[in-house]
């Protein structure tokens, strides 16, 4: 079996019926991006540079993201990667920042709100991605963004960003990608708002699940109640997936709902573009995108995220 799939690292996955599919890869540090380059991905659908942040004990100076993100980019070549800016508070705390005390911290200051309040600390960050864009194919990713007002003053910071790299003659690609993460039901209401003004969207399943049931994924207690697998988040899906194809655009997801094998082919029929997922998963994916042909399943794939209940819809997925 594993030889088999090690076939698969080389492959740049077609379905059956010839749609090529991306499958990259999430990755939080080196380690990561070698299992994912040995893996075979396509790209880095998700940087997470939280971890950048965290492992310090203060907050990364511009020289030392910017040698990250090149090293990163020179590694994958002329493959994407998708660095998205810090996602800290929440479940995500920083030693060395003093955050309130929140009654509600996953409501409160959180990811691009976090950054929007602190803009000269996410100048630093906006300014290395910048310099480190003529080394690779880097892309912006936003996390959590729930109003379209947000996506304007992140495009103004980013532009006086521009204007002092002008001055000092330091040279980026001005045509930099910016996309934004779906995780706020917000987010899928205002799709084609942001659609607009957007390169792309990729979806959060982990936070766009946890905010559409107001169902916190990280409490024990309520686990019961707790299944990624669900009617309203893939009803959220399929909306984000018709809406980006309606402008032109491709539709990533990089949350955990991606890697699990189980809606592999429900997410294809669905219309999925690009799956991101750890990397030991990149192979398992690309298999079951190899075997799938879209056509056969695209009716089927409404009818199962059309059922009411978690088990009905469960039970249908077997039919797929
Ligand atoms: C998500 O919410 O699905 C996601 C990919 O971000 P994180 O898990 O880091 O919150
Ligand atoms: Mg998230």
């Amino acid at each position: 079996k594993i030889t088999k799939l090690k076939k698969l690292i080389q492959v740049n996955p077609k379905t059956v019926d010839g749609k090529k599919i991306g499958v990259l890869a999430n990755i939080g540090n080196d380690l990561d991006l070698k299992n994912a380059i040995y893996n075979g991905a396509n790209g880095v659908g998700l940087f997470r540079t939280e971890f950048l942040y965290m492992n310090m004990s203060s907050f990364p100076s511009e020289e030392f993201q910017f040698n990250t993100y090149r090293r990163t980019a020179k590694k994958l070549g002329e493959k994407p990667l998708t660095i998205r800016t810090l996602d800290i508070g929440g479940d995500k705390p920083l030693s060395y920042y003093k955050f309130k005390k929140e009654d509600n911290p996953f409501l409160g200051l959180r990811a691009i709100r976090f950054s929007l309040l602190e803009k000269d600390i996410f100048k630093i960050q906006l300014r290395a991605i910048l310099r480190a864009s003529i080394y690779g194919d880097i892309k912006i990713m936003l996390p959590l963004i729930s109003q379209v007002e947000e996506v304007y003053l992140v495009k103004n910071i980013l532009k006086e960003c521009m204007n002092e790299l002008d001055k000092q003659k330091i040279s980026y690609s001005p045509n930099i990608e910016i996309g934004i993460m779906s995780e706020t039901p917000s987010s899928v209401f205002l799709a084609k708002d942001l659609l607009k003004i957007v390169d792309f969207i990729s979806i959060g399943t982990n936070d766009l699940n946890q905010y559409t049931l107001a169902l916190d994924r990280g409490n024990d207690t309520i686990i019961d109640f707790y299944s990624d697998i669900n009617p309203s988040i893939l009803r959220c899906i399929k909306i984000l997936i018709d809406e980006s194809h309606r402008f032109n655009k491709q539709i990533s997801m990089c949350g955990a709902l991606a890697g699990n094998l189980k809606v592999t082919k429900l997410l294809l029929g669905l219309g999925l573009d690009n799956f991101s997922v750890v990397p030991s998963k990149i192979l398992e994916v690309k298999k079951i995108i190899e075997e799938t042909d879209i056509n056969l399943i695209k009716e089927k794939s409404i009818s199962v995220i059309n059922e009411s209940t978690n088990k009905e819809l469960l039970d249908k997925l077997k039919e797929l």
